[in-house]
């Protein structure tokens, strides 16, 4: 039998980030008391008539825009029926089969430079359901005392994407979400924080002969709230597909859970999952039809995103794609880098914001863009580097002074005399006597033993608190060990 590959489609929710809920005038809190954010509306009271937030409308819209979709000119809402006690109306108000925005793409970029080209099949807009809690007890659905709902989240205006089944590794599904969570995060729709729930992700999944075009039977991992999660379940997922049809089995088409503790995926009864939704059209909004020129500014308005960014990156500034990627993570980060950028060399400001100067800020809890090291301070330190007035273990300290002080990188070094020493002079008497202290492996540097060199540079750099020039204490120590 030949080799059975995956094939993988994502369904991606993001709350957005509206000052109001999808269908009425109720505020979106997160982490206020319970049901302090209601109204008839969400509350389902007999008689109320929903409203379409216009801004949640917007938002939808520059998703599709900055996925390539194209907008339909009409689009209407239907009711998706399901009982639930998270679901005040029993019904969800969706898209079904004319949504807001449709057939796009999104090409994702590997670490390697590869792409990854995936198809958007839709993006439409939807409400969220209330929070249930379980309380007492296991504190879980199975085992708690008794079960609560919060209402505030009921009504959160939500974007559903989904892809095409494109993908062909759990990797790759990684990169594009998070790819794809960075470009939500520079159009400002949402705060994409998986953690809070704000952004959730399920992956359809099936298995079929390699270089075969046809689909096989695929499952539902639902619900992942963590990319590390979602990779790790989709991983177990294909090798229990795979070793179910190598045993002569079938895959059922059914919804799986995968336990991130265990490591195990655990399928749902399908006969209870298989649900009739019973869509209709939701006959109390009229349909959404966007002017035209209103969608034109839309489009007009987008920001630069971060796929082109990275390109143009890896393009002009000669920057490594994992350098990109990990610098476009945030608009913040990447407008950041951009400033050091424009003053500095490109690849040192990539290092050094991407390694050092994250690296310091860490402890302190502050990101690069808070706090006193502005792109102008970082930019001038790498060019007291560049030019030789700081050796990177000088740099490092001044690095660390700026943070904590705010002073200019040159008023640091002349107030603590970081400058690194490249004087002829000094730096002959110290390797002279440097030779004279280590005899024993000076004899061995003239034995031919070139790997004593880095000794010799270690004693000068802490003989000097890390200031001297290393390449001149290499040079000099050749020359006065060896008499060149
Ligand atoms: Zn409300």
């Amino acid at each position: 039998m030949s080799a059975l590959e995956p094939v993988i489609g994502v369904e991606i929710h993001v709350q957005l980030r509206t000052r109001t809920k999808m269908f009425c005038g109720c505020e979106l809190s997160f982490g206020d008391p319970p049901n302090t954010h209601t109204c008839p509306v969400c509350l389902a009271h007999p008689g109320v008539l929903p409203v379409t937030n216009r801004e949640a409308v917007r938002l939808a819209l520059e998703i599709g825009l900055a996925l390539g979709c194209e907008i339909a000119p009409r689009s209407i809402f239907h009711r998706k029926n399901y009982f639930y006690p998270d679901l005040p109306k029993a019904y969800q108000i969706s898209q079904y089969d004319v949504p807001l925005c449709g057939r796009g793409r999104f090409t994702a970029v590997a670490e390697d430079g590869r792409e990854i080209p995936v198809g958007i099949t839709r993006v439409h807009l939807e409400e969220d359901a209330a929070k249930l809690m379980h309380l007492g007890g296991s504190g879980r659905r199975a085992g708690a005392e008794r079960s609560a709902v919060d209402f505030n989240r009921g009504g959160t205006p939500l974007v559903e994407i989904v892809t095409e089944p494109d993908l062909t590794s759990a990797a790759d599904v990684a990169v594009f979400l998070r790819q794809l969570r960075q470009t939500l995060l520079f159009l400002g729709v949402s705060d994409c924080n998986m953690e809070e729930g704000s952004m959730r992700a399920d992956a359809n999944v099936s298995v079929r002969p390699a270089g075969s075009t046809a689909l096989g039977t695929k499952t539902e991992l639902k619900n992942m709230n963590s990319f590390r999660f979602l990779e790790r379940g989709i991983t177990a997922e294909v090798e229990r597909q795979r070793a179910t049809i190598a045993a002569g089995g079938r895959v059922v088409q059914e919804t799986v859970h995968f336990e991130p503790e265990t490591g195990e995926i655990h399928p749902l009864r399908s006969k209870e999952e298989a649900h009739d939704y019973r869509y209709l059209p939701e006959p109390d909004l009229v349909p959404v039809a966007p002017d035209p020129a209103w969608v034109d500014g839309l489009r007009a308005g987008l920001p630069e995103l971060p796929q082109a960014l990275r390109a143009r990156w890896v393009g002009e500034m000669g920057l490594s794609h994992e350098d990109a990627d990990v610098l476009t993570e945030s608009p913040e980060l990447a407008a950041y880098f951009a400033a050091v950028a424009a003053e500095a060399d490109p690849k040192a400001a990539a290092n050094w914001v991407r390694g050092e100067l994250r690296a310091q800020l860490r402890e302190r809890g502050e990101e690069p863009w808070q706090g006193n090291v502005t792109p102008a301070r970082l930019a001038a330190l790498l060019g007291l580097l560049a030019d030789g007035t700081l050796s990177v273990p000088g740099a490092k300290e001044a690095l660390a002074e700026v943070i904590a002080t705010g002073e200019e990188p040159a008023a640091v070094v002349a107030r603590r005399g970081l400058g690194q020493i490249s004087d002829e002079g000094e730096l002959t008497a110290l390797v002279d006597r440097l030779l004279a202290e280590h005899a024993a492996q000076a004899d061995q540097l003239r034995s031919g033993k070139d790997k004593v060199l880095g000794f010799f540079v270690g004693q000068a750099m802490k003989a000097t608190q890390g200031r001297a020039d290393p390449g001149a204490v290499s040079r000099l120590v050749r020359e006065r060990a060896l008499g060149g």
